[in-house]
């Protein structure tokens, strides 16, 4: 077997599959570990692809994507100010193929990506079986996780060839801002770098806006960008994201889609054109729920002596410094299920800088999150307070 496919990341949900397991076997288990929305994707767009399917969509379709749908992808784009056609798009079986797809058709062995640290568990993967390497960029958690374009700029060799950032990121919820990512473009331009940007929380914004980079003078050329309709629309089952950038990159692409993927179906590719021309009043609702439970579980542990949660202005995720109770994040998350009833992830998982931090889902509703929240911090208060007892019970 090729050890370019070492299954780096792999292991980050077991804590997740635990507590799947025991929630099966009966037991009462808040499942904050991954990001998959707790919501049944809005009815207008399911109806549309029974009503696709009913009507015969049911063959190979276009490889590279319908162009209702490349169209209506696009369109997107065009509103926030990109000169962007449906030549500029490629309909993906999610982001995840998206960036695997975009990653074999930019980067040879040797090559060097620079990835801010901590990162979504995939990337690692996604860039060795390509042959490049990732480096990691740490952001700090004293700076709530924030890119630092200087610390970019400081990794850059004559071997970088790529960014892949992410904004609003997973896992700490942060947004890269107008400045930084003037910042960043002007870097890409002056070391000739691409940049590949991951969007897919785009549409999950409760403080601060988000910023398409291609849209900053002379990025045009060299942006690929990643989204879906997972997050956005809670259609995480159905697979369906895409790439945009430029016309010669998404042909390059189409043919590894030809050899890889033969295209998305054709009935979920009408059912994500419905999501995109004729958006449903629920992803609204979804936003603001969301919205709702980060403010319910920041609540909830704001008097907190153990813990500090680190507000996100976006996207699903909350990161929780849980350093004070002296546990590792993977022991606290361990202990927190198999004690608490309670799955999280551990900051680890993502990256070293976030040793010492958990990352919480806000994938259930408000007052559960709110309630497991409370007792998260009851927990590190207990594991503070036997670590503070325990050697003066030794002495
Ligand atoms: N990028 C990030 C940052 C993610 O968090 C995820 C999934 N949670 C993906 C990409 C993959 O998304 P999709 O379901 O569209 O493949
Ligand atoms: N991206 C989601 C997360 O970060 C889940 C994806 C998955 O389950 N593989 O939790």
């Amino acid at each position: 077997l090729t050890n370019r496919i070492a299954g780096e990341g792999a292991a980050a949900w077991d804590i997740h599959y635990r507590a799947l397991a025991r929630q099966a076997a009966g037991d009462d288990i808040t499942v904050l570990s991954v990001g998959d929305p707790d919501f049944t994707t809005p009815g207008p767009i399911i109806e549309s692809a029974v009503a696709s399917l009913r009507g015969g969509a049911t063959h190979y379709a276009d490889v590279q994507g319908k162009l209702s749908l490349r169209q209506a992808i696009a369109d997107g784009y065009r509103d926030q100010g990109l000169e962007v056609g449906p030549e500029h798009v490629i309909v993906m079986a999610g982001a995840q193929c998206g960036l695997y797809a975009a990653a074999q058709c930019l980067l040879d062995p040797g090559d060097e990506v620079l990835v801010p640290e901590p990162s979504y568990v995939t990337y690692e993967a996604v860039l060795r079986a390509t042959g490049a390497e990732l480096v990691q960029v740490p952001l700090r958690g004293e700076a709530d996780f924030r890119l630092d374009p200087a610390a970019l700029e400081a990794a850059i060799t004559p071997r970088t060839r790529a960014l892949l950032l992410n904004s609003p990121h997973n896992p700490t919820g942060q947004l890269i801002d107008a400045e930084t990512w003037e910042a960043v473009a002007e870097l890409c331009r002056r070391h000739d770098l691409w940049l590949i940007s991951d969007e897919v929380y785009a549409e999950l914004i409760y403080e601060g806006e988000h910023l398409c980079p291609a849209a900053l003078p002379g990025m045009a050329e060299r942006s690929v960008v990643i989204n879906s309709l997972s997050k956005s629309h809670a259609m995480t089952g159905w697979r369906l994201g895409w790439v945009m950038g430029p016309a010669p990159l998404i042909g390059h692409l189409s043919h590894l889609a030809l050899c890889m993927l033969y295209g998305c179906p054709d009935f979920i590719q009408d059912a994500a054109c419905t999501a995109l021309t004729a958006p449903p009043a629920e992803l609204d609702e979804m936003r603001e729920a969301y919205r709702g439970r980060r403010d319910a579980v920041c609540e909830a542990l704001a008097e907190s002596s153990a813990v500090t949660a680190i507000r996100p202005p976006a996207g699903m995720f909350l990161m929780v410094d849980i350093r004070a109770t002296g546990l590792s994040s993977q022991a606290f998350a361990d202990r927190l299920l198999d004690e608490e009833g309670i799955s999280v992830l551990s900051g680890e998982a993502f990256g070293p800088s976030a040793a010492g931090f958990v990352r919480l889902s806000l994938t259930v509703e408000a007052e559960r999150v709110a309630a497991a929240s409370r007792r998260l911090a009851a927990f590190a208060e207990r594991v503070q307070s036997e670590r503070s007892a325990g050697p003066r019970a030794a002495s």
